[in-house]
């Protein structure tokens, strides 16, 4: 297994050294959203207090100053999913506007009625429901892909429902935030253009967690939201394949985003401006380049390896209750998210037996309801982990885990 990693970086985490409930914090709910570094923190202040003004609107040096951080952002942004050119990244508030940008502005330009939109059984329901918004308005059909009963995508059904034909868009998560599974998107990709489809990524729980490259996962689309990557929230990201964003519609309309207005209609910008209409998060923005090269200075194999050793830890430490079960597939790629349930205890009330002890995890369905049908279960509790975790953590996490199966095992 993965050797263990030196990476320490909790200092640089200020919300890190309060307590909860009198305990030292033990924050595992990463995948909800992760602790800010205090160079994200620096360099939202930062634009605020010194470079702050609308951009890509005056004239005067200030607001040029403000709009070359904004438009650095999207440069360091760009050179970190390894994207050919910063233009086919747009600002977005994050993966879930990222997500209905496509299923608006490209889906009911390019869907006909009987057209097929496939998602899976295990997307959150930010990648489910635009798409179930863009079926309704053209008439076209979603179907999912199976989870096997080990919790992988059944690739053999994918197959089946791409020999349709009719198959026009396959939406999947790189990385799920229920089992923390990691998907062959490379090849789903391939699957989705052999069939004559398009194929977006759901990268919210992917990027700042292992090396995101949008080339050589040759699909169409990447979503990500800033807060999940130790950015702060109100700002993500869409990227997308230069010829699509150039065809698509906009999807809101607005200021900043036109190239000519008359009463009756007006001509658009370019991508990416043609899809950021109104003053956008310039502030964060900038927060989201110093998370971006917070991530580069520690380097993204590193962060992997790291959040991989925890993950062991965590499993065997899990798999030695008898009364905890784990879900998903285990002994391969996974990113630090751990889906479980104590036997007869309620996720909930797991997770308010572990707040006593200072340990925070999620608990319920995890915004993918299809996904607790496919497992069988009515919700589950979630640990998940990121560069600041250390395996004292994960330790404190497995003993409050076990205090909690005793309590309810004797109640
Ligand atoms: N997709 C996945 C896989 C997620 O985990 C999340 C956040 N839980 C989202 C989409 C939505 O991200 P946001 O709420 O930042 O838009």
């Amino acid at each position: 297994g993965p050797s263990w990693t030196d990476l320490d970086v909790r200092a640089d985490f200020p919300l890190l050294s309060r307590l909860e409930n009198g305990h030292p914090l033990v924050y595992l709910d990463t995948a909800a959203t992760s602790q800010k570094p205090r160079a994200v923190l620096e360099a939202t202040d930062s634009f605020f207090t010194v470079h702050n003004a609308n951009v890509h609107r005056g004239v005067y040096g200030l607001a040029q100053e403000a709009t070359e951080l904004y438009e650095a952002a999207r440069t360091t942004l760009a050179a970190f999913l390894n994207a050919p050119d910063p233009r086919n990244l747009v600002f977005t508030r994050g993966t879930t506007e990222a997500i209905n940008l496509v299923a608006h502005a490209w889906g009911r330009y390019a869907l006909r009625p009987g057209d097929e939109i496939v998602v899976t059984e295990l997307e959150h329901h930010s990648n489910l429901v635009p798409w179930q918004l863009a079926a309704g308005a053209t008439g076209a059909r979603l179907r999912a892909v199976r989870l096997t009963p080990e919790g992988r995508l059944d690739l053999g059904h994918l197959r089946e429902l791409l020999a349709s034909g009719r198959v026009r868009m396959v939406a999947v998560a790189h990385v799920s935030n229920v089992l923390g599974t990691v998907h062959p998107v490379a090849q789903i990709a391939r699957l989705a253009h052999a069939a004559g489809a398009l194929c977006l990524v759901d990268g919210a729980q992917a990027a700042g967690h292992r090396a995101v490259d949008v080339q050589a996962l040759g699909a169409d689309f990447y979503a990500l939201s800033g807060h999940k990557m130790y950015g702060p929230t109100g700002i993500g990201a869409l990227w997308g394949r230069a010829e699509l964003l150039e065809a698509m519609p906009p999807f809101m309309g607005g200021g900043e985003m036109i190239e000519t207005v008359e009463i009756g209609e007006s001509t658009f910008a370019p991508p990416p401006l043609r899809f950021e209409p109104g003053t956008p998060p310039a502030a964060q923005a900038v927060g989201l380049a110093a998370a971006v090269r917070f991530l580069e200075a520690i380097g993204l194999d590193r962060v992997r390896a790291h959040e991989a050793a925890l993950l062991e830890r965590a499993l065997r430490g899990l798999d030695a209750l008898p009364d905890v079960v784990t879900y998903g597939p285990q002994g391969e790629d996974r990113a630090g998210v751990i889906s479980f349930n104590v036997r007869g205890v309620h996720p909930h009330d797991v997770a308010t037996f572990l707040d006593e002890d200072g340990v925070t995890v999620r608990a319920g369905q995890h915004c993918a309801q299809p996904a607790m049908r496919a497992l069988g279960v009515d919700a589950t509790a979630r640990a998940s982990f990121g560069v600041y975790t250390t395996p004292e953590d994960v330790d404190a996490f497995l003993r409050a885990v076990e205090r909690c199966a005793a309590f309810f095992a004797s109640a």
